[in-house]
């Protein structure tokens, strides 16, 4: 009997273990995205607010940093070149 108790025991401590693992895990791919958006976003606001080319040019360099094609817009890039 106590041993049915344990190993159904060890199976939910596995589990919850589990489950812990992938909280966590996505927790810091949040917390990565969120570090992005916020940098996307400063980058945005800075050339709203100064409309300088050098402001322009940072904003798009960070777009391209974080993936994003200024050819097709589109994060992967879709246009495979249709534009060389
Ligand atoms: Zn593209």
């Amino acid at each position: 009997m106590s041993e049915i108790f344990e190993r159904i025991l060890q199976e939910k401590q596995n589990e919850i273990d589990l489950l812990k693992a992938r909280e966590a895990s996505s927790n810091k791919a949040w917390q990565g995205h969120f570090r992005q958006y916020e940098e996307l976003v400063q980058a945005a606001f800075m050339a709203l607010d100064n409309n300088s080319p050098e402001c322009h040019f940072h904003l798009k360099q960070v777009l391209v940093k974080q993936g994003w094609c200024t050819m097709c817009e589109c994060s992967p890039c879709e246009c495979e070149g249709q534009y060389d």
